[in-house]
Formats: C-alpha cells, sequence, structure tokens
C-alpha cells in the first residue's frame, strides 16, 4: 500500500452522508459515531458503523474514535440479535480494495446471521421502506 492509496478522499459516499448531502436510515449517532441500515443488506438487519472523524479505514483512525466506534458495534450487535431473532452475528471490517473495501472512509458491517440461511449476494438494493422498518425497530431496541 502507498501514501498516495492511504489518504482519505472527502467526496466518498459515507463523508456526503456524514455531511448530509445524501440520506440514511439513522440508527444511532453521537458525537463520535454514526450507525445506518446498508442500502444493499446482506442479510435482515445489516448494519454500518462509521466514526464521524475523517478515516480511510482502520489503519488510520485514532485509538480514541476506534474504542467509541467498536463499542458502538457491540451496542448495535446486540440490539440486532433481539430484534431480528438472531442466532449468530457476523461482524466484517475491510482495508483497501485488495481485501474488498469499496467505500474509503472506515466502516464495520453488522450482520444478524440465522442457522442455515445464506447471506444474500452482494449488490441488491432494499426497499426504502423495509430499511426505514428495520431502522425503527433498532432505534426502539436501543431505546
Ligand atoms: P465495503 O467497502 O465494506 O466493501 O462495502 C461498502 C458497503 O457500503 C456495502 O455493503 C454497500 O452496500 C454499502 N453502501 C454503498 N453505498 C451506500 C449508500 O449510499 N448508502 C448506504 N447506506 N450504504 C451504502
Amino acid at each position: 500500500m502507498t501514501e498516495k492509496t492511504a489518504t482519505y478522499e472527502n467526496d466518498n459516499i459515507f463523508a456526503k452522508i456524514l455531511r448530509g448531502e445524501i440520506p440514511c436510515h439513522n440508527v444511532y449517532e453521537t458525537d463520535k459515531v454514526l450507525a445506518f441500515m446498508d442500502i444493499m443488506p446482506r442479510s435482515d438487519g445489516h448494519t454500518l458503523v462509521i466514526p464521524k472523524a475523517p478515516c480511510r479505514n482502520i489503519l488510520d483512525i485514532n485509538p480514541d474514535d476506534l474504542t467509541a466506534v467498536i463499542q458502538t458495534v457491540k451496542t448495535i450487535g446486540k440490539a440486532a440479535i433481539t430484534v431480528f431473532a438472531a442466532q449468530g452475528l457476523l461482524i466484517q471490517q475491510f482495508n483497501e480494495a485488495a481485501s474488498g473495501q469499496e467505500v474509503f472512509h472506515l466502516h464495520f458491517h453488522i450482520l444478524p446471521r440465522q442457522e442455515g440461511v445464506e447471506l444474500r449476494p452482494p449488490g441488491i438494493m432494499a426497499e426504502q421502506d423495509i430499511l426505514a422498518e428495520h431502522a425503527t425497530k433498532l432505534r426502539n431496541a436501543l431505546g
């Protein structure tokens, strides 16, 4: 990985969500983190947790922000298990294109899993009203 590929770019889609330039189905927010529904969920309840700080991936985030993000992953993950009656929880996080990263603002995927239910293929857009319903259920579970 070169210095050039490690540069944070302000025009990535999650930076636009953080600036309010494009909408998202908001699940949880603090001064340090935002959690929202993945627009192409690979399982019901597929949620993304991102830092508000401009970090490309786990390689350039500072420890305080990473702590806030991972604590949020745990909080949302537990709520997602309850809301989606999950038997397991998959956490995914990619660093650079060679690993599968497509959006270059750090994000953790939270994927509730059921025994015997495969993940959906990537790239399938969900209905907006379904995403809204899932976000509402998660927000309610979080209190
Ligand atoms: P990754 O970089 O971890 O490979 O994947 C990026 C993730 O962001 C994918 O799961 C994709 O569905 C999701 N994603 C891409 N564009 C948007 C968007 O505009 N809104 C939301 N909520 N999710 C997005």
